[in-house]
């Protein structure tokens, strides 16, 4: 094959299905959009029906199935691969990337903000990953050696913490063991699983720290010296999810223009 072409297939997606979670708007639009310009279908899901009609207004019907779901309901999360393996015949992908802040201060944040940004970013990890595992296993088990990919949407504040967001700090963390035991657990059934770190997205999440106040600060401790668009950062999300990947498992992308170096 002739080495551009190779290329080219590495990261392909021709014929996978992806379940990305938080697909309406920000981040999880632009994977939606990576995954199915690299040759997938999508299963869009997101709670705010409004974003995912415009998304499917965009996009080609047949390679996309928007969900109307809470990320944080189990049942929802089972709900949805089936309908999608029903639609598609199978599911070999997910990006667990829906995502709230609801920040405070340690001392003032009430349980309520605390819960539903776990229920949110932790729990909805798991329950998701675990529906998406079923399947795989369950397929892995009739002899099919494919296997699968799963991409945890988590932070550079979960790896160094974040004031004013303890909740979100932590689910981000959590998210790491969630990654780190997934890949441990499932690799004999060749079921991949990562995480992303992202620094500072241009998105609706981040307006307020990009916004005057916190702007020069953050901006002097990224060594890129600028945000990142969505597009950008979407396409370390589809090399996890291809081929190109296929030895990559239970690791922790940073992208994030260096705002979290370590080793
Ligand atoms: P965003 O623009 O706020 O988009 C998040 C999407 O998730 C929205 O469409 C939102 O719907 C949806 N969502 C929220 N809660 C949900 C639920 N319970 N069930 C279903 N959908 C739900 O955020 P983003 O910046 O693209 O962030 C995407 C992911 O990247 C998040 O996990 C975030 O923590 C992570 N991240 C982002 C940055 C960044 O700089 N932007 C940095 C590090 C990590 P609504 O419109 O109804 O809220």
């Amino acid at each position: 094959m002739h080495k551009e072409a190779f290329m080219v297939e590495l990261v392909s997606l021709k014929d996978r299905t992806v379940v990305v979670t938080g697909a309406g708007q920000g981040i999880g639009e632009g994977i939606t959009r990576l995954v199915i310009e690299l040759g997938g279908n999508v299963v869009a899901v997101d709670r705010n029906e409004e974003t995912l009609k415009k998304l499917g207004s965009e996009l080609p019907a047949g390679r996309l199935m928007p969900a109307v779901a809470d990320v944080s309901d189990p049942e929802a999360a089972q709900r949805v691969v089936a309908q999608a393996v029903e639609r598609f015949e199978r599911v070999d992908g997910l990006c667990n990337n829906a995502g709230i802040t609801r920040p405070a201060m340690m001392d003032k944040m009430t349980v309520k903000d605390w819960r539903d940004v776990l229920d949110v970013h932790l729990s909805a990890s798991f329950f998701w990953s675990q529906a998406l595992g079923q399947h795989l296993i369950a397929r892995a088990k009739a002899g099919d050696t494919k296997g699968g990919s799963i991409v945890n949407i988590s932070s550079d504040a979960g790896r160094k913490g974040a004031i004013g967001q303890v909740n979100y700090a932590a689910a981000k963390a959590g998210i790491l063991g969630v990654t780190m035991t997934t890949a441990r657990e499932w690799g004999k059934y060749n079921i991949r699983a990562n995480s992303i770190c992202f620094g500072v997205v241009e998105t609706p999440m981040t307006e307020v720290i990009r916004g005057d106040k916190f702007r020069d600060k953050i901006l002097s401790q990224i060594p890129l010296g600028r945000w990142s668009t969505p597009d950008e950062v979407v396409k370390a999300v589809c090399f996890l999810l291809s081929d190109a990947a296929s030895y990559v498992t239970g690791q922790h992308l940073g992208v994030n223009g260096g705002y979290h170096i370590s080793l």
